[in-house]
């Protein structure tokens, strides 16, 4: 005996069906959001959440999205190549699996640091000055290190030295405390922001026997 989904008109020997409907139609007690947008980051891949860029992997992306889902499930999963999200219904003793369709739009972007970086900014000079070889290495440690929290956005060498230009005053401040080498700081006002704030250029110059 076969039946007939009352939605869609389908006959059970051509689909899948749970109680009176076919497994598409089957109503389900669930709320999705209308549509997902996610801004990506071109550059560095991080995503905007809220006002911040942050790193997240796809596993995190999909949880994203699922905890948007609300309703009669225990558990669901996203598809990102089909934008399909599962979900696992208990009914009685059996899982059932239903997949509906979600609007996730992956829009590119970039980032605050990226933008800033590849527009040249900085807000810090840190120069490098005396032994070249101590030097030479200590501009590899500072550009390793800084990348994790900010951006270098040029290095340029000199005759009497390196020049780090800088993503972030603060970073450098927290990096040169850290490694606790004497350096002489300089301020410098470079103009006044949109916002009517006063814009500085800071230099750290370290000296090396
Ligand atoms: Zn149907
Ligand atoms: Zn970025």
């Amino acid at each position: 005996m076969s039946i007939i989904c009352p939605r869609c008109g389908k006959n059970s020997n051509e689909k899948e069906f749970i109680d009176a409907f076919c497994v598409d139609c089957y109503p389900l007690d669930v709320k999705m959001p209308k549509e997902l947008v996610f801004d990506v980051c071109k550059r560095c891949e991080r995503i905007k959440h809220g006002k911040k860029w942050i790193d997240r992997d796809e596993e995190e992306i999909a949880g994203d999205i699922t905890r948007k889902c609300k309703g009669d499930f225990f558990n669901a999963t996203y598809n990102k190549e089909e934008n399909i999200v599962t979900f696992f219904i208990k009914k009685g003793e059996t899982i059932l699996k239903i997949n509906k369709t979600i609007n996730v739009n992956f829009l590119v972007n970039m980032c605050t640091d990226c933008s800033r970086m590849s527009g040249g900014y900085y807000e810090s000079i840190i120069q490098l000055r005396g032994n070249p070889r101590t030097i030479d290495s200590f501009a590899k440690k500072v550009q390793r290190e800084l990348a994790k929290v900010t951006f270098v956005s040029k290095v340029e060498e000199k005759k009497e030295g390196i020049d780090l230009y800088i993503g972030s005053t603060q970073a450098v401040l927290a990096l040169i405390k850290e490694i606790g080498h004497k350096y002489i700081i300089t301020k410098k006002l470079a103009g006044v922001d949109k916002e009517g704030r006063r814009q500085y250029r800071t230099s750290f110059s370290i000296r090396f026997e």
